[in-house]
Parts: structure tokens; sequence; C-alpha cells
């Protein structure tokens, strides 16, 4: 009798710990939370679909250094969600409780944000539209000067579909750390958006708490990031333009470094260093000091900055020559914009334009630099939460147009592909075709 209690036991426990095992197993492996990297392909890698089910990383991720001034957020009001400002309740501290689900509405806001936008809402909605984020300039930028005659900046951010709090933060970081007489306008360029706040209540924001120098632009149909931007250039009347994401938050001085190069050489075009946002918990984390490259699929990637390319008398402080832009957030020289031809206009949504003006810049007389002193966190998603209308590749399309107009004898046609020669036309890379 003894031993079948015993052996009825023992088969109990042995189901108990198969059952958790599973959900555990489940839990690792599906939840989008815990894989963080798991929706990122291997550079190059995978079938070649329209972009919703695949996804192109434009930046890639770095070591994280959480730092804790970060988790506080400044106004009441947008940590309830009501947009109402509460100067008094100043530094409500949440760190490590800005997650938690308290109720089901908690989860749904949680859930939804994943939807709608790829990263964690309920936690950018509790931050509010303010919040500190560590310095994470080099020790030796920080004692660097400026000049105080430089040009005016007019910072154009398009966007499409983004939450209204991370377009918030990004449009009050910009506000709040750049000096008012460097700040000529902040341009917001919506693309067709879909959602309501993104319209009157984006607007009656604007209105009472950035009178002045912030204009709204509305496309009446979805143009995509190219033309999006090429829209707000076209309206911006600073000397300077500055390009950001529409979630991005830019950290103290960021932009007198970049402005300060261009003073010098209006044919330079000048990229911050972009730290990390994280999509699952919005800490801000330093990036390290790297410069962007591409492989023959005209994917941006990485690279370490060669020995050669390091230091000077400048040490860590000094501007690194890139070969290409990660394209979320640079700035230039607004008539060398327009000398240059601007952006290829029949580049459709996302994705290429950053390699396309890269080779521009380098093959039309310019130069482009990386600048370890200015930083900006940008929100690194898993996922781009869009499509483009009509589901097609844009990227492919993109670096099309780019392999046609820029890499002359560097295209290749993959072997075994007909037709081409008769068109009098070249293949590009392989994989854009594969
Ligand atoms: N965007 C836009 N129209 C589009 C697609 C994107 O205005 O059709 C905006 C988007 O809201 C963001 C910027 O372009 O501010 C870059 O897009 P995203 O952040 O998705 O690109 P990633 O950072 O993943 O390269
Ligand atoms: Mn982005």
């Amino acid at each position: 009798m003894g031993s079948v209690t015993l052996r009825y036991f023992c088969y109990g426990c042995l189901f108990t710990s198969a059952t958790w095992t599973v959900l555990l197993f489940v839990y690792f492996n599906f939840s989008e939370v815990t894989q963080p990297l798991k929706n990122v392909p291997i550079k190059g890698s995978g079938p070649h679909g329209p972009f919703p089910k695949k996804f192109y990383p434009r930046f890639t991720r770095g070591p994280s250094r959480v730092l804790e001034p970060q988790f506080k957020a400044n106004r009441i009001g947008d940590v309830l969600g009501n947009h109402i400002e509460d100067p008094e309740k100043d530094h409500l501290k949440f760190s490590s409780e800005l997650g938690m689900i308290f109720n089901e509405r908690d989860q749904e806001l949680r859930d939804l944000g994943y939807q709608k936008h790829a990263f964690n809402m309920l936690i950018s909605n509790r931050l509010g539209y303010r919040r500190d984020v560590p310095d994470t300039r080099d020790a030796a930028c920080k004692k660097k000067s400026y000049p105080v005659d430089l040009p005016v900046a007019s910072v154009v951010i398009c966007f499409y579909n983004e939450a209204f709090s991370a377009l918030l933060r990004t449009v009050h970081s910009v506000v709040d750390r750049t000096p008012a007489h460097l700040l000529h306008e902040v341009i917001l360029v919506d693309d067709n958006s879909d959602f309501d706040d993104l319209k009157g209540e984006l607007d009656d924001y604007v209105q009472k708490y950035l009178p002045g120098k912030i204009k709204v632009i509305r496309n009446t149909k979805r143009e995509g990031l190219i033309r999006g931007r090429m829209i707000g250039a076209a309206q911006a009347t600073g000397e300077v333009l500055v390009f950001l994401d529409s979630h991005c938050e830019v950290n103290v001085m960021w932009l007198q470094p970049l402005l300060a190069v261009i003073h010098g050489d209006p044919h330079t075009v000048v990229c911050p260093v972009i730290d990390i946002i994280s999509a699952d918990t919005l800490a801000y984390s330093s990036s390290p000091v790297v410069r962007g490259g591409f492989n023959w699929g005209l994917h941006f990637k990485w690279d370490l900055v060669p020995l050669a390319e390091l230091g000077g008398a400048d040490g860590a402080t000094a501007p690194i020559r890139s070969p290409t832009m990660a394209g979320g957030l640079f700035a230039m020289n607004r008539q060398y914009f327009n000398e240059l031809g601007q952006y290829d206009s029949g580049m459709d949504i996302w994705g290429g334009e950053n390699l396309e003006i890269s080779f521009r810049i380098w093959m039309c007389g310019g130069k482009l630099f990386i600048i370890p002193c200015s930083r900006v966190g940008h929100i690194f998603r898993k996922r781009r939460p869009y499509g483009s209308p009509e589901g097609q590749d844009t990227m492919t399309h993109n670096s099309l147009r780019l392999a046609h107009v820029w890499l002359d004898e560097y295209k290749v046609r993959p072997e075994g592909m007909v037709g081409a020669q008769g068109r009098g036309t070249a293949w590009a890379g392989a994989s854009l075709l594969a």
C-alpha cells in the first residue's frame, strides 16, 4: 500500500515539474518582453518579403549602462495620462515600479502599446513628457566650450502613428535641452497618422504648452519618412536642418557640438552618437562610439572605428569620419541639403535612404562625421509596427534605386538571372533580388 502511494506521489511530482517546464519554456520563448533580440534577424538572412513580416535593423544594440535619475517623471498629469501639469508634484520616484501591472487597464495599455508601437507604452506614459536622462558623454566633452555665434537650427520630426507620450518626450527634450537662441523652430510632420490623439489633442497641447516655435504640418496622404522629411525641410527656415525620429530624447549639450562642426564647414554632415532607449523598460543607456558601414545587401551596420581614425589632438572628443549614417538622426546645413538634391523623392515609406544620402554626401564633395560629444537617445524596437500602404517591400525598392544611381560597376548580376541585359540595366546585389 505504502509503495503504491509512493509511486503515485512520484508520478504527481513528475507531472507537476513537467507542466512547469512546459509553461516556463512557453513564457521564455514566446513572450515579446523576454526575447528582446528574437525579431532582429542576422544581417542578410531570412526571406525577402514585405517588411512587416521581417525587420531590417537600421540600428544595432550596444552594451547598456543604466543610470537612475531617468526614472523620475516630472509631471504628475503626464503620469496619469491626462496631460495636466502639476509642477508641485514634480520629481516622483518610480524606479522599478514603473512597469508594474496593477489592474486590467494597465495590462491592456501595455499589450496595446506593444501591438501599436512595439515598445512599452505603459512605461512611456507613466514616465511623462519630461524626464532627466543620464549624461553619457565622455568626461573630456564636459570640458569643451563652443562658439556663441553658432547657426540656428530647424528640427524636423516626421511621425507616423507615434505614441503620444514618446512624441511629446522627444519635443520637450529638444525644447528643454537646446539653448533658445539656437533653436529656430521644431517642425512636426504628421505623415497622415490614424490615431485621434495625434490630431486635435496634439494641436491643443502644442498651443497650450509649447506656443511659438513648434509647427505641425499634416500630410494629406501617407508619404513615408523620406518625402515626409523633404516636406518638413521645405518649410524650414533655419540655417541648419536637424532630423530626428519621433521617439528620441536628446541629451545635455547635444546640439552645440553638431552646429560647431557645420559652422566650420557647411559641407560636413554630422550625426550624434545614438544612445539606447530600451523598448521594454524605456531605460536610457550609453552606446559605444562606433561608425556606420553597410553590407552588399545594402543593409546598414555598425563597424568598429579603426585605430587610425581615432584620437588625434582632440582625443575622445574628436569627430569620427563615417562611411554611412544610421539615418534617424543627423544635422546638415540647409542650403547644402538643397544643393545636394535633398533625398531621392522616388523612395517610399522606409529604408535605404540613409545609405543613399551617405553615398550622395561622400560622392558629391561632402563629408560625414559622428560627433562623440553629441548624444541622443532613440527607442530601438524589435520590429517595425507599421507596413507600407500596399504591403510593398520598400526597403528593396529603395535599395535598388540607390544601387542603380550610385553603385556603377559595383552592381552585380546574380548567376542564372536572365533578362536584365536586354533592357540595358544591371542587377544590384544578389541578396536584394533573392
Ligand atoms: N515614419 C513616417 N512615415 C512612415 C514611416 C515612418 O513618418 O511611413 C517616421 C516614424 O514615425 C519615425 C521615423 O519616420 O519617426 C523613422 O521610422 P522608424 O522609427 O520606424 O524607423 P527605425 O528607427 O526603425 O529605422
Ligand atoms: Mn526610429
